[in-house]
């Protein structure tokens, strides 16, 4: 069976695994994804070898470019390099055994079978041979291709044993079916559900890379339904396992804001790829539990929850590893804004109004809309068509004052030194207050956002404080 060797690589690898007699196969998620997807496997290709995966490396490499750069990871025994858009990752056939309470493995050489037998699920286990005389054939001992064309994520040896050996793997699991829109077995499930705790062994880096995958992915609700129903979600993540569950007073009761967060989260995927704006829409909601209160006259209240919320978003990043720079800054200014564009909606939308959210959004106005659509999931479709007109009428007045009033990117008409040059004074407190005053007028729409008339208001303002110009 030759499917999914036909690029030439293949080719190359089989002549030097040949001639050197030593086994080689095409491993894990590009076998993966060949089955599935046919065509396109993608570009990432892992190659294990019956012996050592640094020297096969070298000498492909060299057969195929003298120049050619090999990476060599000493330490895990493995090698890269990239060709041609390729990125080949090249391993000697591992026999691995955890000990309790550690992730360093004891690792010893061992066949392909045992090199299988360490890998997380059964459809990452497929291997096909590239020997010449074996060339092409499949090496599948754990019926990864049926799970893979009935759709289920199972571990090739007792799922324990699997994830006890590497707690990771429970992540990468609920990763999987979400990513791929398959069930995880019912055994491996249950083995998840008794396992979770172990996932405290797991460094944060790698439980992130696992966590952006779900929310990049087609349907991310699947994944963070998942890690809540296997117990995971309150132990890497026991902020957004609190937005769970209803309260009831009176006969008055709030929605659950889990549910309603995945739901967000999942409304802006389909408009968006930008991983950012993925985590606000988890995120928006996130101070909800912190700000909830019942009041008599009108029911649940979440007061202040945005504004809260954008404070908590440091400690979120910072413990998940999460970049702690403009991109942290993005999502807590989305969070802080989401109820923005509602407010303003839900009343008689003033020019002054919609230029103080220009200028506090900037370019990042947009992004805000988005959120704010996503954020609409009620299943009432009149409501839902109604809020989606306000916020198109939004969205309009937008456009109409930032063509008239270009606030998006505020660059103040006068700026500090034009002021300190005007009335020969040291930069302090009175230029702060006429740089203000401009900013004010402008927005409020008593001046126009011209060099002129902010001009005329700094002389005037220069004057209440006593000023003369010198020049
Ligand atoms: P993708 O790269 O599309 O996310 P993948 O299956 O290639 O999916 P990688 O993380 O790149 O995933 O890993 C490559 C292969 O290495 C997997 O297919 C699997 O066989 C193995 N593998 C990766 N991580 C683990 C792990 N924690 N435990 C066991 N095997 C693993
Ligand atoms: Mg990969």
């Amino acid at each position: 069976m030759y499917i999914c060797l036909n690029d030439k690589i293949f080719n190359i690898i089989s002549e030097v695994v040949t001639e050197e007699n030593v086994k080689a196969f095409v491993i894990g998620g590009w076998v993966r994804d060949c089955l599935l997807k046919r065509d396109h496997p993608g570009k990432d290709i892992d190659i294990v070898v019956a012996g050592s995966g640094i020297e096969i490396a070298q000498k492909i490499a060299k057969k195929i470019d003298k120049r050619l750069r090999v990476n060599v990871f000493k330490n895990f025994g493995t090698a890269m390099f990239r060709w041609d858009d390729y990125e080949l990752e090249f391993v000697g056939a591992r026999k691995e055994s955890y000990r309790r309470g550690s992730r360093k493995p004891v690792v010893e050489d061992g066949t392909i079978e045992d090199d299988q037998k360490r890998r997380d699920f059964t459809i990452n286990a497929l291997a096909i041979s590239l020997n010449k005389e074996t060339y092409g054939q499949f090496i599948d001992p754990f019926n990864g291709a049926e799970d893979l064309s009935r759709k289920i994520i199972r571990t090739p040896l007792d799922p324990d044993r699997t994830f006890s050996d590497d707690p990771l793997r429970m992540i990468r699991a609920i990763r999987f079916a979400t990513q791929l829109k398959f069930n995880i077995e019912k055994d491996t499930f249950t083995s998840i559900r008794n396992n979770a705790e172990r996932i405290r062994i797991v460094s944060k880096e790698r439980i992130v890379t696992e966590l952006n995958k779900i929310i990049m992915s087609e349907v991310p609700s699947t994944g963070f339904i998942l890690l809540e129903r296997s117990g995971l979600l309150g132990l890497i993540f026991p902020e957004l396992n609190a937005l769970k569950g209803v309260d009831q007073k009176e006969g008055r009761a709030h929605k659950d804001n889990f549910l309603h967060s995945v739901k967000v989260l999942d409304n802006i995927a389909a408009n968006t790829d930008n991983l950012w704006l993925r985590w606000a829409a988890l995120l928006h909601d996130i101070a909800k539990p912190a700000t909830k209160k019942y009041l008599p006259d009108t029911g649940w209240s979440f007061h202040g929850h945005e504004f809260l919320g954008s404070k908590m978003i440091p400690d979120i990043f910072k413990r998940l590893r999460l970049p702690l720079d403009e991109k942290m800054k993005y999502v807590q200014k989305l969070v802080d804004l989401h109820l923005r564009p509602i407010v303003l909606s839900q009343e008689e939308i003033t020019d002054s109004a919609v230029r103080r959210l220009l200028f506090e959004a900037g370019d990042d106005i947009d992004d805000l809309m988005l959120l704010c659509e996503a954020d609409i999931t009620s299943k009432n479709e009149a409501k839902k068509a109604r809020h989606l007109e306000n916020f198109r009428y939004v969205r309009k007045k937008l456009k109409e004052i930032e063509e008239k009033d270009a606030i998006r990117n505020f660059q103040p008409p006068v700026d500090g030194s034009e002021i300190i040059r005007t009335f020969g004074i040291k930069p302090g407190r009175e230029v702060g207050i006429i740089k203000n005053a401009i900013r004010e007028a402008i927005l409020d729409g008593i001046i126009p956002n011209e060099h002129e008339a902010a001009r005329n208001l700094m002389l005037e303002k220069g004057k209440e404080l006593g000023l003369t110009p010198v020049s």
